[in-house]
């Protein structure tokens, strides 16, 4: 199926809820219909934007040219082996269904990054992670299509340039790869993650829980902290937490005994920037339409109604503090469309 549509609004296709509209909006959920539409000229490729569910995009333009849509959905058990799995999931797909797929089939990995928002496919793009766990350390290999050669080829995981909400896909050189699908590799051995200290405090001392109740642990803290896109626009973590050298973790650990740092080696450091944000004074901060979550301050919030240039004003006003004060420059984790 591929459905092609004209001047379609994106106000219920990204978290933040902005107007923006795409000349051609093209929904695809199968890939060789996808590639004989782009060849013969029906769609065209001007000003390109490859969307999921626009949960981590802050549309900033009244209009973009051509947006392409996976809707493929299709689950695969490739393979079993007595340890492991590996199961094929479309980019359509909604990344916390299958999440709970793999729960419910008792296979683990996944279940520290249940509830995140998003597709399945836009996962490898922005590595996601939460809760001690990154999507990459669970993908095989990535299934792409090229939009340009319109040459469909395969990356292993070692090919797809992982860092931290970081991949190859991110490269702007490679801004015309769809991902379609993504191979996962899922531990069939209960091995639950408890490594990141919220989590491992919802179970009693020496507890080894079940995949499903990891699962509804993440979930219970995600929905007692974050906001639902639904009821107020956010696209999650505004701000990627900074990565500082050591020296300068110990400069500022002196005037803020209290400041988290996370090692990861002796030589940098990675700090919570909703942490020195919230030092900042933003935390709760509302002006008009816009805002800081209360309860989170590495969120940015849509209360109805704002624009993309109010929500990066606020945005620039507090990567300004955080440099003043501690001398970090914040970095968006939402893409700039
Ligand atoms: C309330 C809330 C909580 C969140 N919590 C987390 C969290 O805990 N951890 C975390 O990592 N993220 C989190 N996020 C961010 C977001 O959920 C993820 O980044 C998610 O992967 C985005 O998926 P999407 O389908 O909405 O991608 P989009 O927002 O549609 O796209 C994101 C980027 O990926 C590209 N892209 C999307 N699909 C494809 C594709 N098939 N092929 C190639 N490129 C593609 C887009 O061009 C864009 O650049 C949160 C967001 C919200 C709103």
């Amino acid at each position: 199926m591929i459905k092609i549509q004209q001047n379609f609004s994106l106000k219920q296709s990204n978290s933040f809820g902005l107007d923006s509209t795409a000349q051609t909006f093209i929904e695809a959920d199968n890939a060789e219909e996808l590639l004989d539409s782009i060849k013969s000229g029906r769609s065209s490729f001007s000003d390109l934007l490859l969307l999921g569910t626009g949960s981590n995009i802050l549309l900033s333009k009244p209009a973009v040219g051509t947006v392409i849509h996976p809707v493929n959905t299709d689950i695969m058990i490739l393979d079993e082996f007595p340890e492991y799995v590996l199961v094929r999931c479309g980019a359509g797909m909604d990344w916390d269904k299958f999440v709970d797929w793999t729960v419910n089939c008792g296979y683990y990995g996944l279940e520290n990054l249940s509830l995140i928002p998003g597709s399945v496919g836009a996962a490898p793009v922005q590595n996601i992670g939460a809760y001690g766990a990154e999507v990459s350390n669970w993908i095989e290999s990535v299934n792409v299509i090229d939009l340009e050669s319109f040459r469909t080829f395969t990356l292993n995981r070692d090919q797809c340039g992982f860092g931290y909400r970081d991949s190859i896909f991110k490269d702007p050189v490679n801004k015309k790869w769809l991902v379609w699908e993504v191979v996962f590799r899922l531990d069939k051995e209960p091995r639950p993650n408890l490594t990141y200290k919220p989590l491992k405090q919802e179970f009693p001392v020496g507890y080894r829980p079940e995949i499903l109740e990891v699962r509804n642990a993440v979930i219970r803290i995600r929905r007692s902290k974050l906001p639902d896109p639904a009821e107020i626009g956010n696209a999650g973590s505004f701000f990627k937490n900074p990565v500082i050298s050591g020296c300068h973790a110990a400069l500022l650990k002196e005037n803020y005994p209290d400041i988290p740092a996370y090692y990861h080696d002796p030589e940098t450091a990675k700090i919570p920037a909703g942490w020195l944000i919230d030092q900042c004074g933003w935390k709760g901060f509302r002006e008009g339409p816009v805002g800081v979550y209360p309860k989170q301050a590495l969120v940015l919030v849509n209360y109805g109604g704002a624009t993309s240039i109010q929500i990066l004003n606020l945005a620039n006003r507090i990567i300004e503090s955080v440099q003043k004060s501690f001398g970090i420059k914040l970095e968006m984790e939402v893409r700039l469309i």
